[in-house]
């Protein structure tokens, strides 16, 4: 019999599930791997990003900005359930914190914030997570996020790349589960060439594109990628959870939806992925991995000597092994 596969993706707010792998875990989850979200913050300090939810007849017509953030509140909790509902995850676990805001705001000293919480604390939060649900596979945010550097983003990193070396150490948090070792650690990463890809589609289907001076130039990192995805089948899982963060996407933003499925799948029908952490073999070179899982093999062999071997060593040990093992690419 085979073990139960489990993926567990480490997000910072309700809608980041959705823009960052959505089809990717959709694919997993549809092929029977149990399929874990962890949202750190509640994403309080949203704005409504969907101006036309305050015309009339719309949920938002005629409100105060107080009653307006009241609103989001209510609905915020209501989109994240339908979007990993489309997406097909199996649970969904709220860490607690409170969003942090954009960098320099004066949500990020809030003491109940991400960016506040005590690092040790917050890991030992996504430790007991990891402990209870025993992913082979985390994914989570990239160490480069020059790009975009949301404090509670940057945090999703740090944290759960602690809990990946913490969560097999019976010396961390002896009280918060079983300790329990996850195999692969992996980054989201924004591709280059999907980038360009998506670009030309939409100057040649709209004549425009929303991609400028600023996206086109950015430095290409297409090298670290490891791992690339087939998700053709799977494209409505994005587009779906995009949609049910109706108070965060605008349905007509070209941002998000200039090319519909078909259109994505004609000219990008991929996600990719930087493995940043193995325990099961080594790093493989550019695109050079089409599954998350490989390498990890059935209940049977859980007891072969490469899982026993990390199960008898101190965690500690294994953590060590992992930093070693696992070359971080540049
Ligand atoms: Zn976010």
């Amino acid at each position: 019999m085979q073990a139960l596969r489990t993926l567990l993706t480490v997000h910072a707010h309700p809608d980041d599930e959705a823009s960052k792998g959505a089809a990717t875990v959709a694919k997993y989850h549809a092929d029977g791997v149990h399929t874990v979200l962890v949202c750190c913050t509640g994403g309080e300090e949203g704005d409504l990003q969907n101006p036309s939810l305050r015309e009339p007849g719309q949920p938002f017509h005629g409100l105060t900005p107080d009653q307006e953030k009241a609103k989001l509140a209510s609905l915020r909790p209501l989109e994240l359930a339908e979007s990993a509902r489309i997406i097909g995850f199996d649970e969904v676990v709220m860490l607690g914190y409170r969003d942090s805001g954009m960098p320099d705001t004066e949500a990020n000293s809030h003491p109940d914030s991400f960016h506040q919480a005590d690092i040790d604390e917050a890991t030992g939060r996504l430790v007991a997570v990891v402990r209870r649900t025993r992913p082979q596979v985390i994914l989570t945010y990239g160490d480069d996020q020059r790009g975009y550097p949301h404090p509670d983003h940057l945090r999703v990193h740090d944290v759960s790349v602690l809990a990946f070396e913490r969560s097999g150490d019976p010396d961390w948090y002896p009280d918060l589960g079983e300790p329990f070792q996850p195999s692969k650690l992996y980054y989201s990463t924004w591709s280059k060439a999907r980038l360009l890809a998506v670009h030309e589609a939409l100057i040649a289907k709209n004549g425009s594109s929303p991609y400028d001076e600023n996206w086109l130039d950015r430095p290409d990192n297409d090298h670290r990628i490891t791992t690339r995805i087939d998700v053709s089948a799977f494209q409505a899982a994005r587009s779906g959870s995009l949609r049910a963060h109706a108070t965060q996407i605008d349905p007509n933003e070209p941002w998000w939806f200039g090319l519909d499925d078909d259109e994505l799948n004609a000219v990008w029908p991929w996600e990719d992925w930087v493995l940043a952490r193995s325990l099961v073999g080594p790093i493989p070179g550019p695109r050079g991995e089409t599954d998350l899982f490989d390498g990890i093999g059935s209940a049977s062999d859980a007891s072969a000597p490469e899982f026993e071997r990390v199960g008898r060593q101190s965690a500690t040990e294994a953590a060590r092994g992992a930093r070693l093992r696992g070359r971080e690419t540049p």
